[in-house]
C-alpha cells in the first residue's frame, strides 16, 4: 500500500489560482500536507471557503490536512501623496515623513504616524521591499527629514520597513486578534504571526488563545532583525517557527539569508520545534512549468539544513502551475532523502532530558536495526515531536488521541499522524497492538519500535521502548 506520507512536509498557499475543489484536491493528492491562508489578501468568505474545502477533501481522503492562517501584522505603508501621485525620489534628494497635512511634493505620511517619534538620525528606512532606501537626518515628534540613499519612484501604499527601529506599535494588531478568534472558532491548526519581535509577542497571543476550546499552534515568523536578536526566547515560547525569507531579506543584509536560515533551523531542531522554510522557493514556477536549477538546489538545501517543512507562496496562490509546483517539491524531497544522512542528521544538539535520551536511543535503534516504523501513542503530540527532532530513518507513526493533535502533527518531519482512541497509560500497549494488526501498514517480519508512557499493575508510570517484530 502506498502511504500518503512525506518526511519533509509541504505547505502551499491557497489563492485565486488554487482556491477551488479540483486544484486543492490535486495539490493534496500530489503530496501537500498543509494549506496556508494568507490573511493579508482575501476576505473572510474566501477563508471560510478554503477551510471547508480542505475539511471536505480531508474527509474524502481520510488523511489529516493542516491549515495555517498567516496574520498580516501591522501594515506599514506610504500614505497621503497629493493626488496619489508618486514621488520621483532622486539620490541625495531630501524627503520629509510627517504626521501633518502634506504641503510639498517631497513629503509623505505613513500608516502608523506614531513611528515618527521613534526615528533617530542615521536610521535607514526601506521602501518597496528595500528597492528604495532613505536615511533619517533629523527627527522630531511629528516630522523626520530624510535623505535618499537609493532612489526610485515612491508610490502611494508602498510597503515600509524600519530595520533599525524598535517600533512603538504592537506586532499583533487588533485586526489580527479578530482573525485569531475566527481561526480558533474555525478549526484552524496553525496561526502564523508576522513581525514577531520577542517572546512577549508570542506569550500574549498564547494567553489569548488559552481562552478558546480549540487552541491553534503559534508559528512565529522570523523576519525582523529584532526577532533574530531575541531568537532564543521566541523559540522557547512558540510552538513552531517560519523562516520568512521575504521580509527577512529586506530587514537584514540579503547575503546573510543562507546563514540565518541554517542557524534558525538548527536552533529549532535542537528545541524540537517544527520549522518551515518559506518564500521564493520555486518562484519562477509562478510563470513557468519548471523551476530554475538554483531553485531546485535551494529547496534541497533547506531539507539538508533540517527544515521540517518547505513552503510555496505565490507559486500556488497566483501562479499558473500550482499543482506542478507541489509535484516538483515532492520530487525534490524524494531525491534528497536518498542522500539524507540519517545518522548525522539525528545528532541534534541541545539540552538532553530523559525524554531526549530515550528519543535519541529510539532513533539510533531504528537506524541500526532497520526498523520500519516507530509507533508512538501520544496525548499532546509532544513525544512524536521529540522523536522527530532526531530525524530517525524509520517512519514515525503518531497515534494521536484527538483530531487537533493529529492535524498539528502534519507539520512535524517524518511523522505520519493517525487518529486513535484516547489512551490511558494502563491500556496503551493494547491500543498499539491493535493498530499494528489492523492498519495494513505492516508485513510479517517488519521490525517496529514502540515508544510509550505506560502504567504497570503496581501503578508505576514509566517510559518504555519496546522492539517488536510483526
Ligand atoms: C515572508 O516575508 O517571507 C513571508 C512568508 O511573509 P509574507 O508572505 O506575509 O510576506
Amino acid at each position: 500500500m502506498k502511504i500518503p506520507w512525506n518526511r519533509v512536509k509541504i505547505v502551499a498557499t491557497a489563492g485565486p489560482a488554487s482556491n477551488n475543489y479540483e486544484t486543492l484536491k490535486a495539490m493534496i493528492c500530489s503530496g501537500l500536507d498543509i494549506v496556508r491562508i494568507n490573511f493579508s489578501h482575501g476576505k473572510i468568505s474566501e477563508y471560510k471557503k478554503t477551510i471547508s474545502l480542505v475539511r471536505r477533501i480531508e474527509k474524502e481522503l481520510a488523511r489529516p490536512i493542516g491549515i495555517l492562517a498567516d496574520m498580516p501584522g501591522p501594515k506599514l505603508r506610504v500614505r497621503g501623496l497629493p493626488g496619489g501621485n508618486p514621488i520621483n525620489a532622486k539620490n541625495n534628494a531630501l524627503l520629509t515623513i510627517t504626521s501633518k497635512k502634506i504641503t510639498a511634493q517631497n513629503e509623505f505620511n505613513i500608516s502608523h504616524p506614531v513611528i515618527i517619534k521613534a526615528l533617530v538620525p542615521g536610521a535607514l528606512i526601506f521602501i518597496s521591499d528595500g528597492k528604495i532606501r532613505i536615511k533619517v537626518l533629523k527627527a522630531g515628534k511629528r516630522s523626520a527629514l530624510c535623505k535618499v540613499v537609493a532612489g526610485g519612484e515612491i508610490k502611494q501604499g508602498a510597503g515600509l520597513n524600519f530595520p533599525d527601529i524598535d517600533l512603538p506599535i504592537p506586532s499583533v494588531t487588533s485586526d489580527d486578534y479578530g482573525n485569531i478568534r475566527f481561526c480558533a472558532e474555525h478549526s484552524v491548526d496553525f496561526i502564523g504571526l508576522s513581525f514577531v519581535k520577542d517572546a512577549r509577542d508570542v506569550k500574549r497571543v498564547k494567553a489569548f488563545i488559552g481562552g478558546f476550546k480549540h487552541k491553534p499552534f503559534i508559528i512565529s515568523k522570523i523576519e525582523r532583525r529584532f526577532a533574530i536578536d531575541n531568537l532564543k526566547g521566541i523559540i522557547e515560547a512558540t510552538d513552531g517557527v517560519m523562516v520568512a525569507r521575504g521580509d527577512l531579506g529586506v530587514e537584514m543584509p540579503i547575503e546573510r539569508i543562507s546563514n540565518l536560515q541554517k542557524e534558525i533551523i538548527r536552533r529549532c531542531n535542537a528545541a524540537g520545534k517544527p520549522v518551515i522554510t518559506a518564500t521564493q522557493m520555486l518562484e519562477s514556477m509562478i510563470d513557468n512549468p519548471s523551476p530554475t536549477r538554483a531553485e531546485v538546489s535551494d529547496v534541497a538545501n533547506a531539507i539538508f539544513d533540517g527544515t521540517d517543512a518547505i513552503m510555496l507562496s505565490g507559486e500556488t496562490a497566483i501562479g499558473k502551475y500550482p499543482v506542478d509546483s507541489v509535484v516538483m517539491m515532492e520530487k525534490i524531497a524524494v531525491q534528497v532523502e536518498k542522500k539524507y544522512d540519517f545518522d548525522v542528521q539525528s545528532r541534534a544538539s541541545g539540552k538532553r532530558d530523559i525524554t531526549d535520551i530515550i528519543s535519541q536511543s529510539v532513533a539510533d535503534i531504528a537506524l541500526d536495526y532497520s526498523v520500519k516504523a516507530i509507533v508512538i501513542p501520544t496525548l499532546t503530540g509532544k513525544t512524536a515531536r521529540v522523536v522527530s527532532r532526531h530525524r530517525p530513518s524509520a517512519m514515525i507513526i503518531a497515534l494521536a488521541s484527538g483530531r487537533d493533535v493529529q492535524r498539528q502533527l502534519t507539520l512535524s518531519w517524518g511523522v505520519y499522524p493517525v487518529l486513535s482512541a484516547k489512551q490511558h497509560p494502563s491500556v496503551v500497549m493494547n491500543t498499539v497492538s491493535r493498530f499494528i494488526k489492523t492498519s495494513k501498514l505492516f508485513n510479517k517480519g517488519d521490525k517496529v519500535i514502540i515508544a510509550a508512557g505506560t502504567i504497570d499493575k503496581g501503578g508505576e508510570l514509566s517510559n518504555i521502548i519496546k522492539i517488536a517484530q510483526v
